[in-house]
């Protein structure tokens, strides 16, 4: 059974100060004997802050960006391996406002999500539809493509190893205070499903995580939750507040719980 996954992106947001305030409050407040995986991804200038206040807990770390090569000239970036070696396990790559404003284009997330797997860390890959393109009947085309392009050349071992997770989150969701309806993110999680199944098939498509993000918060967390191809949740704006996220994460554990028991 898929484990849901929970991350709250923080953004371009937060001090330093109030970051590690941000993730020791967490750390406090967090479920004991949650069965959801947690992680917070914070600027990347304060990931070492946060790393320490989350040490010997569950919450694991996560990176908003990185770079495609090893290593060499290219000042300002940060390799995958300086990642690993501060303890981060996860890496954003694709999210919307890295494609829209960044202008990063699929061969480059390509290349950023294989820098990722060769490290050995988890990906978590973001797609997304722009309202014009809902608006065209284009979803599920912009989305399939995106799957394939970033997924170009990423081999079957690394999904076996639960180091590609997929973040579905519709642009015109994010940032914006509009939810895809738990309807509307299962079609297209459905369809991701269906997409990752032609590639590595229907078995190992089966064991790849795949959350929703798009203005989530802990009111309509567990009603996206019951759908079942929904697992997990990237969180931007509700994530920069404790009780909001444990929320978030409490109603994954009601969610978790039911669907263990539906799953028998
Ligand atoms: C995001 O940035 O990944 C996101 C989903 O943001 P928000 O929750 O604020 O819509």
């Amino acid at each position: 059974m898929r484990k849901f996954l929970i991350a709250g992106n923080w953004k371009m947001n937060l001090t330093g100060a109030e970051s590690a305030r941000l993730a020791r409050e967490l750390a406090a407040q967090l479920p004991s004997g949650c069965p959801a995986e947690t992680a917070v991804i914070p600027a990347l200038v304060h990931l070492q802050a946060v790393r320490r206040e989350i040490a010997d807990t569950p919450i694991k770390l996560g990176a908003q960006n990185v770079c495609w090569e090893k290593k060499g000239a290219f000042t300002g970036e940060v390799s995958a391996a300086m990642l690993k070696e501060i303890g981060v396990a996860f890496v954003l790559v694709g999210h919307s406002e890295r494609r829209h404003i960044i202008g990063e284009t699929d061969p480059l997330l390509n290349k950023k999500t294989r820098a990722v797997i060769d490290e050995g860390l988890t990906v978590i890959l973001c797609v997304g539809e722009r309202l014009e393109e809902r608006q065209g009947n284009q979803t599920m085309a912009v989305i399939g493509r995106q799957i394939n392009a970033s997924l170009a050349g990423v081999a079957p071992q690394a999904v076996a190893k639960e180091q590609v997770v997929i973040a579905y989150e519709p642009v015109w969701a994010i940032g914006t205070g509009l939810t895809a309806t738990p309807r509307q993110a299962q079609e297209v999680h459905a369809f991701i499903r269906a997409r990752l199944g032609e590639l590595y098939g229907p078995e190992a498509a089966e064991t790849i995580r795949i959350q929703y993000g798009g203005s989530v918060k802990k009111a309509n967390a567990g009603e996206l939750l019951t759908q079942p191809d929904i697992d997990g949740l990237l969180v931007g704006g509700a994530s920069l507040a404790a009780d909001e996220f444990i929320g978030i994460v409490q109603a994954a554990r009601t969610a978790g719980t039911d669907r263990a028991v539906a799953i028998g």
